[in-house]
């Protein structure tokens, strides 16, 4: 349900929110409930069974659309399940070509899963459309994005990539995780299929895990909802009700992130202990101008190699901060470090995850919303 005349800041509050139609209760009521009553064979007021459809789910999917500006929305159990139902529109022998510092999780749905049923995965460097397009075939079906990449911090320009895919009448998906939709908004851009782990920035508070898609086209809306439902991987009533909770305060908590993103990205580019970060908001960053036309602000994701660049390095780093908790995950009002190497890109090989540089000293931030003088001192401290 498209919301053109509000602005972003109020479509996060109001999209697709009417108020409760059985009491008008103003926040969408949390319907815990697997089945609902029939009048008589086939005849229910619009749920059936909460596989299908729930309430609270739908008033989520129509946010979930709002935000990204597109039409239909679609809510899973999590971001990999989102991505299984994507991949499920194709058939044995399809290519994709995907980008090639994925999300790690990614990597293992597409290499140790549906590589098994006969999908072929190509994984490039996707900073020049170009080399996208020598691997594409006849066989080439959809285009698998992730822009800022994770954990490097590398800018795709999606209007490039959606320009090419066009013209070959493939599919594009987006992970927009890293930016959500305050940054930037693919469909916008040109992409078919925008998708989110939800657990991260719309969710906000690292207390849900849910994953989303959102389209236009009402055909692959359709194919993707026969497979939600055939497959199952839905989110539950309360799930559902925490990230529509989360997506009300998208606006403010983002900007805060991306404020004191700015502010950390610079004072470890200046530290003597600090040997590269990497932050898209750099005008030295090899895309800055990628990233300044396709994003309203720079988000608080940032990656580090500390002076010495070993694993020992790091590692003392990672376990000396204190506001910083060393924890998976991204995208919530407190602060979180990591380190790829051993966490989130674990189940790359050593060989493919150095080769786009996710060597063993490197560190990741999500940058939260605390007081950024806190998060300074905590730094400050642990480089020490
Ligand atoms: C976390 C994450 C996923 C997976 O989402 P889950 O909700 O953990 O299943 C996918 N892509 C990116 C970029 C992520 O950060």
């Amino acid at each position: 349900m498209k919301e053109n005349k509000l602005k972003f800041n109020s479509i996060v509050i109001h999209g697709g929110q009417a108020p409760d139609k059985a009491y008008g209760a103003v926040m969408p009521p949390i319907y815990q409930t697997s089945t609902y009553a029939q009048k008589s064979p086939g005849e229910h007021l619009g749920y059936a069974y909460s596989r299908s459809a729930n309430p609270t789910r739908s008033a989520l999917e129509k946010s979930l659309a709002s935000i990204e500006n597109g039409e239909y929305g679609l809510a899973f159990a999590s971001g990999l399940a989102a991505i299984d139902a994507v991949l499920k529109l194709l058939n044995p022998g399809d290519e994709v070509i995907a980008t090639n510092d994925l999300y790690g999780g990614s990597y293992r749905l597409f290499n140790r899963i549906f590589e098994k049923y006969g999908l072929v995965f190509h994984y490039v460097d996707m900073q020049n459309a170009n080399t996208i397009e020598t691997l594409i075939t006849l066989k080439t079906k959809l285009i698998w994005l992730e822009t800022p990449t994770n954990p490097m911090m590398n800018i795709i320009d999606i209007a490039a990539v959606a320009a090419m895919t066009k013209k070959h009448h493939l599919l594009l998906a987006v992970d927009n995780t890293f930016a959500s939709p305050y940054l930037q908004q693919p469909l916008n851009l040109g992409a078919d299929i925008v998708m989110h782990s939800a657990t991260k920035y719309l969710g906000g508070h690292s207390d849900v895990v849910l994953g989303a898609l959102v389209v236009n086209d009402i055909d692959l809306a359709d194919k993707l909802y026969f497979i939600q439902n055939a497959s199952g991987a839905v989110s539950g009533p309360m799930d559902s009700f925490l990230v529509l909770r989360g997506i009300k305060t998208l606006h403010v908590r983002m900007q805060r992130h991306c404020e004191n993103g700015s502010i950390i990205a610079h004072y470890l580019a200046e530290h003597p202990k600090v040997e590269k970060v990497y932050w898209p908001g750099f005008e030295n960053h090899p895309n800055y101008s990628i990233a300044k036309k396709q994003m309203k602000a720079f988000g608080g994701m940032i990656s580090f190699i500390p002076k010495g660049s070993t694993y020992t390095d790091a590692k003392r780093i990672v376990e000396n901060l204190n506001v910083f908790t060393l924890a998976e995950s991204l995208g919530g009002v407190e602060s979180l470090v990591g380190h790829p190497a051993s966490m989130t890109h674990a189940s790359i090989p050593k060989e493919e995850r150095e080769k786009v540089g996710v060597v063993d000293a490197l560190i990741r931030l999500s940058v939260g919303i605390e007081d950024v003088s806190d998060l300074i001192a905590d730094l400050e401290q642990a480089l020490k």
